[in-house]
């Protein structure tokens, strides 16, 4: 078995680069200074594969406002439905009646974080598009006093992009098939190889720091 290593990503309050599993420990030093007026966050680390973030959310923002968060930096295609699955509760954009009977406890997102969210170390599901569906696994981690601010949510870390070679050459990938499933890093192309792809030119997609790369109509981040 080979052991893979470990994914960096860079602090965002102090451009440190360093291994997912040294980040929290670097941020409870680097990104909560113990002077000034404080608010209190709840610290959460979405993942998806290699991509990952750290950030943290006001105990008092929405869910709502950490869905529209997760959709601009790494999922929002085509405004499809998301939903965070919380312990046995659904908490959706658009609770409804499920026409399968009672599954999840379905709630809307209009509720706080400190609320919803469930106590450190645990972990909950966040799901964008229920057709072409991008899961995320969200882990709870500590609560703190952060800097006061405006924002609901602030990024804190955040994985380095990695690195995708062409699947025709060595140079990194500039676009990713939609037609084809990347888990097996197939679909992947150099701008010179786009051509050649068995699929044709028609589905390419940038390839983007995100785990919707390549999937439905995703083009990267929200400005
Ligand atoms: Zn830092
Ligand atoms: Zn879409
Ligand atoms: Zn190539
Ligand atoms: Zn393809």
């Amino acid at each position: 078995m080979t052991v893979k290593p470990q994914s960096k990503g860079r602090c965002q309050s102090c451009d440190a680069l360093m291994v997912k599993g040294q980040m929290t420990r670097h941020l409870a030093r680097c990104a909560y200074p113990e002077k000034g007026a404080t608010v209190r966050v709840i610290q959460l680390r979405a993942a998806n594969g290699p991509y990952w973030i750290d950030l943290d959310v006001k105990a008092d923002a929405q869910l709502g406002e950490l869905d529209e968060f997760l959709r601009a930096i790494w999922l929002e295609c085509c405004g499809h439905l998301s939903a965070f699955t919380i312990g046995a509760t659904e908490y959706s954009v658009m609770p409804e009646d499920d026409p399968w009977g009672p599954r999840n406890r379905q709630r809307s997102m209009e509720i706080t974080a400190g609320k919803a969210l469930p106590k450190e170390g645990a972990t909950f599901v966040y799901e964008y598009d229920f057709g072409s569906t991008t899961e995320l696994k969200l882990k709870v981690g500590a609560a703190l006093q952060a800097p006061k601010r405006s924002d609901a949510v602030r990024l804190l870390a955040r994985n380095e992009p990695p690195a995708l070679e062409c699947e025709a050459c060595d140079a990194p990938a500039a676009f990713a098939c939609g037609f084809c499933s990347h888990l097996e890093d197939t679909g992947l192309v150099c701008a010179a190889h786009v051509d050649d792809h068995h699929c044709g030119e028609e589905g390419m997609l940038p390839a983007v720091n995100s785990p919707r790369m390549g999937v439905c109509a995703y083009t990267g981040e929200v400005e």
